[in-house]
């Protein structure tokens, strides 16, 4: 089935978060919707699929809610079967900065710049310009933009602290964050802000989804990743990665079939066959004989390249 998968967020104080994850519910049951919505006091952060006619309803909800009125939803191609689930949640922080969203607030975030105004600061970079990935290294590993600084980090909470390590490098500069849809960069870009030390901080308004769908050619190269079945999306033909066994240019993720480990690698179709879908000798060994159960894989939604 073609349908679509709809990204958003919107940063807004929700006071009846309950109400609000309610209602969402009833949408999303009523258009067979499946997919993450986190609900917080700071605002709705949404990842779902679904048929075309179901997903463009969704949208019409939500845009008639008072609330959520200026909301801007970037549509690709997917559907339900993008996610294993539906699954609605309450929590603190929509994407988990790991800081009160009353201290760092998303009103207080960097300049939006659109992806015109991004491919132009790029096509002219200045020495002052530091184009900071504000995702975690295995999302920048297969695609990223060119020139752009990668901090180690493996979750988004690590990320203050990668900033107070390398204060230097900010320091007067002219900082563009950018991450997949712009929904890290908003309490990124503020708390940057907050410690005084970049002249400027601005955000790729829309993230990467919003700058290839302008410019698939552009500066961004390799893969954009995602968190769902998809895993990513091919944006160019430029292959960033290599296989984590024996070094050939490869950028697919799996996950090590050994339901105790599903470690994500990177492993390509030689090495997978040869390691039977793990991670390594010792999870091979424990796969073959029986040890650990093996995951069952379900067919994966291939996404076709260049959607536009
Ligand atoms: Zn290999
Ligand atoms: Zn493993």
């Amino acid at each position: 089935m073609m349908g679509s998968v709809l990204i958003y967020y919107f940063y807004t104080t929700i006071y009846d978060v309950v109400a609000i994850q309610q209602w969402q519910l009833e949408i999303c049951n009523s258009l067979g919707l499946k997919g993450r919505i986190i609900i917080a006091p700071e605002g709705i952060n949404g990842t779902i699929g679904g048929s075309c006619e179901a997903t463009q309803a969704y949208s019409k909800a939500l845009r008639e809610h008072p609330l959520f009125s200026q909301v801007d939803i970037k549509v690709s191609i997917g559907n339900s079967d993008c996610f294993p689930r539906l699954r609605i949640v309450v929590k603190k922080e929509i994407v988990r900065l790991g800081i009160d969203p009353t201290v760092v607030r998303a009103d207080q975030a960097g300049r939006h710049i659109t992806a015109e105004e991004t491919h132009k600061l790029l096509e002219s970079k200045s020495d002052n310009l530091v184009v900071l990935d504000v995702r975690n290294d295995y999302e920048s590993a297969i695609g990223k933009f060119e020139h752009a600084v990668i901090p180690p980090i493996k979750t988004f909470r690590e990320f203050p602290a990668y900033i107070y390590k390398n204060k230097d490098m900010f320091k007067n500069k002219d900082v563009l964050m950018y991450c997949t849809a712009g929904v890290r960069c908003e309490r990124a870009s503020a708390f940057l802000k907050s410690l005084d030390l970049a002249r400027d901080v601005m955000q790729v308004y829309g993230g990467i989804h919003r700058y290839v769908e302008r410019f698939p050619e552009g500066y961004f190269r390799g893969k954009n990743y995602l968190f769902d079945e998809r895993r990513a999306v091919k944006i160019n033909d430029d292959i960033m990665a290599q296989c984590s066994f024996c070094r050939t240019s490869y950028d697919t993720y799996i996950n090590c079939s050994n339901t105790q480990c599903n470690k994500q690698i990177i492993s390509c179709l030689a090495c997978k066959d040869e390691y039977k879908t793990t991670c390594s000798n010792v999870c091979k060994d424990l796969v073959l004989t029986g040890r650990v159960k093996q995951r069952s894989f379900r067919p994966c939604f291939i996404v076709p390249a260049k959607q536009n």
